[in-house]
């Protein structure tokens, strides 16, 4: 800014000088022109005067000089006086008529005696030739000459005569000249309307003046004239300037015929007036051009004081953009190294969590096999329903964080849809029948057998979407429907929806939903388990299949969660209808194995896990060898041959992955196959496994449903026998009025438990069972007195009996009600017991009626 004030005050003066010079320089300039173009104009004016004067005066010889020269040679011819006398008399006339009244006639002296042309007579004792005019010619000789003036009494007038001498020496002619013509030309005689002029002879005698008065006066009488006559004479020609009655004035002076001198004074501040105003003007005008210089200058400097502020204040804006976008992008990848640790934390806490509960979970499943004391497998029931809450709460958070990373890509394998539908049913079917809610499937005959797609993520979208359903539904039902949208281009077009009759979700809250961690209504659902991850992953997943969630909910009446899916056409037979194939897919598949002669190898560094896998191998008779390392897992594959390989993948020294790449290189493996062991089973899990080479993966805890699901895929058949019950299978007709395990197994009864309760024994298990269902209705009539009754504490020993003998039987949504009233009527909690021992007695009556029905 001071910087800006420096250089506009440096410009301003720099161009104040350059004008001034200017002005200087123009000044001189029009001085110099105007200075020479009136001294021009008053020399030429002189001049001009001057001619005048001198024409005037040669006029008045050349009348002389005729009259002279004709007078001459009458004298020369004998003319008498008179004749001569009357020669000049007319001549006289004439040249007064023919010039003008200045011409006041002819006169001389011829042969001595005074001759006049006008009738003059001279006074007495008059000599003319002492007189001036007389001599003068005679002193010029032949030429013709004016005589000094002298003012005529009468006019004032100046008055001159012009003499000549004849041939006949003595004899002299005269004019004389009253001036008056001189006298008018002096006094219009002016420069420009300045000043006045006069006329001096060489003795400085005044010819004409304007002051008539100072006419015949001698102009060097006083000082300041003599000195004006003085300079007059010197110049002859030209002018110079002088204090003329105590005024600057310029003065002109030319000669008239060598004897006058044509004087014009001017003031010379009056004559310069012009020049000097078009000076003073030119002045102003360069003052006014600077000022407006000074002005535009002023105002452009303010302009781009003010330009630049904006450019000052656009750059500061640039620059806090610029940080801003530095600040946000420092900020990014501090965020993404957050949640790049945070994933790695995630990952981390995978293993480090699942390999603790791997091991609760599996010690408890042993409990859950092997104690007879019904308390503890009370709560061996609870550890486990807690466990496997837990387990899937880590899974969902590692799912998200994995797609989240964008370490989640899907792989597409053929899958048979109809197993695809039954296992998400199996698997949501006991949760619905806990909550007694009822779940309906409806499923589009048409749909094609066999699809191309990611099944595994394409189960946890619906699963997370029927957990949802039956979490947040209390009374009612939870529908699954698939419907075949129509085929096209090899491509199915099928629309999925869950539908439940729950507690709804207000539209307000709809956003909610999608934000992960987001719970809705959290006060109300603080009982439900959650995390608020649920729909988060399936919006994703559906978003890497080019899926949306649509959402239809009535706040309190449910809600309907539902998505569209195109997927490749493997094979077009239709699926058929599902409650007949579930029959058969569910027969044909539940099988019991057992493989005694299996030889299998379990290598895990945590010595609690092997003793966990060794124990879950027992229910399949199988005797299983155990190695704590990679390396001695290879030693043993030296000497001997197994089945199945179950390899722990996080290993000290040589992890599960390195150790698979020695065997397969060192060619040990042979027909063996290998499943990883892991406990970081999230997404991508798989493909990562199956990558490395392993044939499939086994995620810890090992489920007793996954390990026999492993077996009864890898094992060879040789080795593997399978329960009398599943060949009889065939038999569909006997199964529905005969019970059977088969039976048991398709009413939805956890069978393989209640078998296991009943010492492995099932035709032992198929009696107890016919028992409780033939004790039903006494049992239901018993605890419905009770409850009328209010008799708390015969109700409790009754409802605790159901519960063992339903748990027992592998009943165990039942059992887990009657536990709830069993510790209501406890603690005489009669509000829960009337609101909840009717759907007690109408399960188990239901129950009892499948079984024997
Ligand atoms: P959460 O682990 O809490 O169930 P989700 O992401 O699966 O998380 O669901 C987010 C929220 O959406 C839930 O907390 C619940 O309030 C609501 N919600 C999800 N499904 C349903 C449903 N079927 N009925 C009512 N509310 C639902």
């Amino acid at each position: 800014m001071r910087n800006n004030r420096k250089t506009l005050v440096i410009t301003l003066s720099a161009t104040f000088i350059l004008m001034a010079l200017l002005v200087v320089y123009t000044t001189r300039m029009i001085y110099n022109t105007s200075y020479s173009y009136i001294h021009e104009l008053g020399d030429d004016k002189t001049s001009a005067i001057s001619a005048d004067l001198e024409n005037y005066l040669e006029n008045a010889k050349s009348v002389l000089w005729v009259a002279a020269d004709t007078v001459d040679h009458m004298v020369a011819n004998g003319a008498t006086d008179e004749e001569i006398v009357d020669y000049i008399t007319r001549e006289s006339a004439n040249t007064e008529q023919q010039f003008d009244e200045s011409y006041t006639g002819l006169y001389g002296v011829i042969r001595g005696n005074y001759v006049d042309g006008v009738g003059w007579v001279p006074p007495e004792g008059y000599d003319p030739t002492a007189r001036d005019w007389y001599k003068t010619a005679v002193e010029a000789g032949g030429e013709t000459v004016i005589v000094s003036p002298y003012v005529d009494a009468q006019t004032g007038n100046v008055i001159i005569s012009i003499v000549k001498m004849l041939s006949d020496y003595g004899n002299v002619l005269s004019l004389d000249l009253t001036l008056s013509g001189v006298q008018d030309i002096i006094e219009k005689t002016q420069l420009n309307g300045n000043g006045y002029s006069f006329i001096l002879n060489n003795d400085g005698m005044v010819i004409a003046h304007p002051d008539r008065s100072l006419n015949g006066s001698f102009f060097d009488d006083t000082e300041e004239g003599k000195a004006l006559f003085d300079k007059a004479i010197s110049v002859g020609k030209g002018n110079f300037n002088m204090n003329v009655d105590g005024e600057d004035c310029t003065v002109f002076v030319d000669e008239v015929m060598s004897q006058w001198h044509l004087v014009i004074v001017t003031n010379t501040g009056v004559l310069f007036k012009a020049p000097r105003n078009i000076m003073f003007i030119s002045a102003l005008i360069n003052l006014c051009v600077f000022a407006l210089i000074a002005v535009f200058y002023f105002l452009g400097d303010r302009y781009e004081q003010k330009m630049n502020k904006r450019i000052d204040e656009m750059k500061e804006i640039e620059q806090k953009k610029d940080y801003e976008a530095k600040l946000l992008m420092l900020e990014k990848s501090a965020a993404d190294s957050a949640n790049k640790a945070k994933s790695d934390f995630l990952a981390d806490m995978s293993h480090e969590i699942r390999t603790p509960i791997n091991a609760v979970l599996g010690m408890n499943e042993m409990i859950l096999h092997e104690s007879d004391d019904e308390q503890i497998l009370d709560y061996a029931s609870s550890i486990k329903s807690a466990g496997n809450t837990l387990l899937s709460i880590i899974n969902n958070i590692l799912d998200f964080s994995k797609i989240e990373d964008g370490k989640m890509n899907l792989v597409p394998v053929e899958f048979s849809t109809a197993e695809l539908i039954s296992g998400l049913v199996n698997s949501i079917s006991e949760r619905a029948r806990t909550k007694n809610l009822e779940l309906i499937v409806e499923v589009d005959d048409t749909i094609p057998s066999k699809l191309f797609g990611d099944d595994v993520r394409i189960s946890q979208i619906i699963m997370n979407l029927l957990t949802n359903a039956v979490k947040y539904t209390e009374k009612g039902s939870v529908t699954l429907s698939v419907r075949n949208k129509g085929a096209e281009d090899g491509n199915v077009s099928l629309r999925f929806d869950v539908a439940d009759t729950g507690i709804g979700i207000r539209k307000e809250d709809f956003d909610k939903l999608f934000k992960s961690f987001e719970r809705v209504e959290e006060k109300r659902n603080r009982h439900i388990e959650g995390t608020g991850l649920g729909i988060s992953i399936v919006t994703r997943l559906l978003a890497m299949m080019d899926s949306k969630l649509d959402i239809k909910s009535e706040y309190g009446k449910g809600s309907t969660f539902g998505f569209d899916l195109s997927l490749k056409v493997v094979d077009s037979d239709p699926v058929g209808n599902y409650d007949d194939r579930k029959k058969t897919v569910s027969r044909g598949d539940e099988v019991s194995l057992s493989a005694p002669s299996a030889r299998i190898l379990v290598t895990d560094d945590n010595a609690m896990n092997l003793k966990v896998a060794g124990n879950l191998m027992k229910f399949f008779d199988i005797k299983p060898i155990t190695c704590s390392s990679g390396r001695t897992t290879i030693d043993m594959f030296r000497n001997n041959s197994f089945d199945i390989l179950f390899l722990d993948h996080m290993m000290p020294q040589m992890d599960g992955i390195e150790t698979l790449k020695i065997l397969k290189s060192e060619g040990l493996l042979g027909d063996t196959r290998v499943i990883a062991l892991t406990a970081n089973a999230v997404v991508g899990a798989r493909e990562q496994y199956l990558n490395a080479g392993f044939d499939d993966y086994l995620s810890k805890p090992i489920m007793l449903g996954d390990l026999e699901r492993i077996l009864k895929t890898y094992l060879p058949e040789s080795v593997v026998s399978v329960s009398e019950s599943v060949q009889n299978d065939d038999s569909a007709d006997a199964s529905d009025t005969e019970l059977t395990i088969g039976k048991a197994e398709s009413i939805g009864l956890n069978v393989s438990a209640g078998v296991e309760f009943s010492g492995g024994d099932e035709e032992f298990y198929l009696e107890i069972l016919t028992d409780y269902a033939n004790d039903a209705e006494e049992k239901c009539n018993a605890l419905s007195k009770y409850m009328k009754a209010k008799d708390w504490k015969n109700y409790k020993i009754l409802v605790h009996s159901i519960k063992s003998a339903s748990k027992t039987v592998g009943a165990s949504y039942i059992s887990e009600e009657a536990r709830k009233l069993e510790e209501a009527s406890a603690r005489e909690d009669e509000e829960y017991v009337v609101a909840n021992h009717n759907a007690l007695i109408s399960d188990y009556r239901t129950l009892a009626g499948r079984i024997l029905g």
